[in-house]
C-alpha cells in the first residue's frame, strides 16, 4: 500500500462494493436541535426515525439542565468512576433514577452499548450460561462474545426453547445462567414475553436482564417500561435503561438492587475502565426526569401518535408485517412501527422519495437487520402532530407503492 495520506485502496474497493449492494451508509447531518422536526440541507423535515420518543431533547429545561451541570461540575468527569470521577451529579441521578425505576440502586454507563457489555461481562461468568434472544440487540450480543460464557440464542421470543435449553444444560457445579433480552426489540417492535421468561428463569436458578432502550419513558405507567407494563416490577434482576432515547440525554443505567450494582461497580469493565459520564449529560437527564414526572400525559400522546400512525398506515394499505414477528406479541402503543420492504434498494428507494417530499425516514439494511427484510423503521415522538402524522401515512403509502414494497399485509 502507498503512503496514508493517499488513502486506503483495499478499503475503497469494499466501500465500492458496498455501494454496488446497495449497503453503502452514509452520515447525514441535522442542524439544530433534535425534535419531532428536522432541518436537513436547509430543509425542514418531519424526523420519523428519532429515539426522542418524548420530545425532551430540544425541551429547554433539558438543555438548560446540561449546561446548568457543564458550569456547576465542569466538561467532563475527568476520570474513571472508580479513580476520581464519582461526582454528586452522578450519585444525585443515579438516586433518581432507583426511585424512577422503584430498584434499590441505580449505576450509570456512558452508553446504552456500554452498560449492555458491561452488564453481560460482569453477570454473565466464565463457566456459565448466557441466553440471549436470537434478536436482540448488537450491544447485548457483542458483550455475550466478550463474556467468556457459553452462548445460547434461543429463537427469536421463543420462552419455551430457552427453558428446553436452559434444561439441558443444568449441573450442580455451573453458576447461575444469565439470561437477557430486548423488552421492546429495537428493529421489530414487539414486546418480549417477559411473564414467562421470568417463570422460565426462578425455575431454572437464571438471572434476567431486561434492555428497557425503547420501553423507558414508553411504556408502562409514569413511563416505566415494558417491565412494568407487564407487572413485573421487582421480578427481574437488572434493567438496562438508557438516557439517549425517550430521556433526551445521553448514556445509560442499570437499575438493580444493591448487591448487583456493587458487583457491577467491582467487575464491569465499561465502567471500570472508562471515564465517567460527562456532568452535562447527567444534568439533561436529571431535567428530563423532572419533566417526565411533571407531565405524564407525554407518555399518554405518545401511546396515541403510535396507535395512530399504525391505523393510518393501514389505511394508506401499508402492510405492517414483519417476517418472524407474531402479531399478538406487538403491543400498539410501540411507537417503533417497521415497514418492511424487503430489498435494500427498493428501501433505499423509498427513502429518498420520502426526503424529497418532506419526510426523513431512514432506511434500516443489513447488518442491521436479516438480509431481504430492509425496512423503513418508523418512529413516532409525543411530540408530533397527529394531523402531520396522518399525511405522512399517505406519502409513506405512496412511496411504498411506487417501490412495489409490500402492501396490505397487517398484523397491528
Ligand atoms: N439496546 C437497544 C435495544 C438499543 O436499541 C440501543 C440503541 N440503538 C442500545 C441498547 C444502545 O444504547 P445507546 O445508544 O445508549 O448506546
Amino acid at each position: 500500500m502507498g503512503r496514508p495520506a493517499d488513502g486506503d485502496p483495499v478499503l475503497r474497493a469494499r466501500l465500492d462494493a458496498l455501494a454496488d449492494d446497495g449497503l453503502l451508509r452514509r452520515l447525514r447531518t441535522l442542524e439544530g436541535p433534535v425534535g419531532p422536526r428536522a432541518t436537513v440541507d436547509g430543509r425542514e423535515l418531519l424526523l420519523l426515525c428519532g429515539n426522542d420518543y418524548l420530545g425532551l431533547a430540544g425541551h429547554r429545561e433539558v438543555r438548560e439542565g446540561a449546561a446548568a451541570a457543564a458550569l456547576a461540575h465542569g466538561g467532563g468527569a475527568g476520570s474513571s468512576r472508580l479513580i476520581s470521577g464519582t461526582l454528586t451529579i452522578h450519585e444525585q441521578l443515579e438516586h433518581e433514577l432507583a426511585a424512577f425505576e422503584g430498584t434499590d440502586a441505580a449505576l450509570l454507563f456512558g452508553a446504552g452499548y456500554l452498560a449492555n457489555v458491561g452488564v453481560v461481562g460482569a453477570l454473565g461468568e466464565r463457566g456459565g450460561v448466557v441466553a440471549s434472544d436470537a434478536l436482540n440487540h448488537a450491544s447485548i450480543i457483542d458483550g455475550v462474545r466478550l463474556s467468556g460464557a457459553e452462548r445460547l440464542v434461543y429463537r427469536h421470543g421463543d420462552w419455551e426453547h430457552l427453558d428446553h435449553e436452559l434444561a439441558a444444560r443444568r449441573g450442580p457445579s455451573r453458576p447461575p445462567a444469565l439470561v437477557i433480552t430486548d423488552g421492546v426489540f429495537s428493529m421489530d417492535g414487539d414486546v418480549a414475553p417477559l411473564a414467562e421468561l421470568v417463570e422460565v428463569c426462578r425455575r431454572h436458578g437464571a438471572r434476567l436482564v431486561v434492555d428497557e432502550a425503547h420501553g423507558t419513558g414508553c411504556l408502562g405507567p409514569g413511563g416505566r417500561g415494558a417491565v412494568a407494563a407487564a407487572g413485573l416490577e421487582g421480578e427481574v434482576d437488572a434493567i438496562v435503561g438508557t438516557l439517549g432515547k425517550a430521556l433526551g440525554a445521553s448514556g445509560a443505567y442499570v437499575a438493580a438492587h444493591r448487591d448487583v450494582r456493587d458487583w457491577l461497580v467491582n467487575r464491569a469493565r465499561t465502567v471500570i475502565f472508562s471515564t465517567a459520564p460527562a456532568p452535562a449529560a447527567a444534568g439533561a437527564a436529571l431535567a428530563a426526569l423532572a419533566v417526565l414526572r411533571r407531565e405524564p400525559e407525554r407518555v399518554d400522546r405518545l401511546r396515541a401518535n403510535a396507535a395512530l400512525i399504525r391505523d393510518e398506515l393501514r389505511a394508506a394499505g401499508v402492510g405492517l408485517a414483519v417476517p418472524g414477528i407474531r402479531a399478538d406479541r406487538v403491543d400498539p402503543a410501540v411507537p417503533i412501527v417497521p415497514v418492511v420492504v424487503g430489498a435494500a434498494e427498493a428501501t433505499m428507494a423509498a427513502s429518498e422519495q420520502l426526503l424529497a417530499d418532506g419526510i426523513y425516514l431512514q432506511g434500516i439494511r443489513p447488518p442491521t437487520v436479516a438480509a431481504g427484510t430492509c425496512r423503513l423503521r418508523l418512529t413516532v415522538s409525543s411530540e408530533h402532530d397527529p394531523a402531520q402524522l396522518r399525511d405522512a401515512a399517505h406519502r409513506i403509502g405512496r412511496a411504498i407503492a411506487t417501490v412495489g414494497g409490500p402492501t396490505g399485509e397487517v398484523v397491528a
